[in-house]
């Protein structure tokens, strides 16, 4: 069978998309890794119009549960490995050895982790050093751990961890944070965190788990810091490796260009969130949402089109 639209991210992009999708009557195939994708991670979400508090994770059951309400929604986990160019569209390569074919792609399989690249990360990798404060500061309680970077993962991530976590060392290399001002004062006001600003980790220190890192400069007279937990929230790098691998062109940050109908370089892909240079690279589950809409609505308007749109280079 050949599918309408094949939407490659399970999270709010993604999902979003296959809600529209489904409503503009495309038959719809949404696959992705894990569902909820990085909305898993927000403990709290307080920015999603319309509901005050809600956490993430249930956030996104909901989107999950909205999207596969249609009949016209296939959903499937795996890893997406290759895509082809095929007569009429596209082929999708999964790492269970399937495959599935559609006529428009969406891709909205966010970003991965950046690492530090530094000795010891590696290593203790599972071992007390984690990507996800939100996810994994709990496993802490009452011990000591140290969030690294200064966007809203870490800070958020900070102010998670206080809540559990005897004392959190945040660690960023500037002496002021990207983070939201709601986040930053989330995090003054806890007594548990200690800022180590203006200074960078050169080492994750272990035995057999984490013991502690060591510091670029000394912080209080000392150049390591003691702690069973190492949080790395230095941002993340597009998922670009599957758009490129059909000619999609990325931008000189190495984002998916798109044009404001979320359309690629590459007729009938199109691609919404963070791993694209939309919404002036501002990455929130409302932009998700809007760019996921859009995407949809443009692969509908190019199969109403029998595939006359354009990608964006082509002056479509
Ligand atoms: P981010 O905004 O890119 O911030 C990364 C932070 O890590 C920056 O403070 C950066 O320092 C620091 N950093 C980068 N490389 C580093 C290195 N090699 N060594 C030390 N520090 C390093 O990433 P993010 O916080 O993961 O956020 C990503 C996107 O998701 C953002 O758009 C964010 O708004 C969004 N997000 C939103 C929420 C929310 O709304 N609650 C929650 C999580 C994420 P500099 O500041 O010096 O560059």
């Amino acid at each position: 069978m050949m599918f309408d639209v094949l939407i490659i991210g399970l999270g709010c992009a993604g999902y979003t998309a296959a809600i529209y999708s489904a409503r503009y009557k495309l038959n719809t195939f949404i696959v992705g890794v894990e569902d909820g994708g990085l909305g898993l991670t927000a403990a709290e979400v307080g920015n999603w119009p319309g509901i005050i508090d809600i956490t993430g994770p249930d956030l996104m059951e909901n989107f999950k549960k909205h999207a596969l309400s249609f009949e016209n929604v296939r959903h499937k986990i795996a890893r997406v490995t290759k895509i082809e160019k095929i007569d009429g569209g596209f082929r999708l390569l999964f790492d269970d050895g399937e495959t599935v074919e559609g006529k428009t792609v969406i891709f909205a399989m966010g970003s991965n982790k950046r690492h530090l690249g530094i000795p010891g990360e590696k290593e203790f990798s599972g071992k007390g050093v984690t990507y996800c404060a939100t996810c994994d500061a709990f496993f802490y309680k009452g011990r000591d751990v140290a969030v690294i970077g200064g966007g809203d993962s870490a800070v958020e991530g900070a102010a998670i961890a206080a809540q559990v976590a005897k004392k959190v060392y945040l660690v960023h290399r500037r002496n002021e944070f990207r983070a939201e001002p709601y986040w930053v004062d989330r995090v003054k006001a806890r007594e548990n965190v200690v800022f180590v600003l203006e200074n960078q980790l050169t080492e994750v220190l272990g035995t057999t788990k984490v013991t502690g890192v060591k510091l670029a400069k000394p912080f209080e007279g000392s150049d390591t810091l003691t702690v069973d937990g190492v949080f790395i929230e230095v941002g993340s790098d597009p998922a670009t490796m599957i758009p490129k691998q059909i000619g999609c062109e990325v931008d000189a940050k190495g984002f998916l260009k798109v044009d404001a109908a979320q359309r690629t370089s590459v007729a009938g892909v199109f691609g919404a969130w963070d791993l694209t240079n939309a919404s002036n690279y501002f990455a929130q589950f409302v932009t998700a949402a809007g760019e996921g809409s859009v995407a949809a609505n443009s692969a509908f308007s190019y199969l109403n089109t029998a595939g006359a749109g354009k990608g964006y280079m082509a002056g479509g």
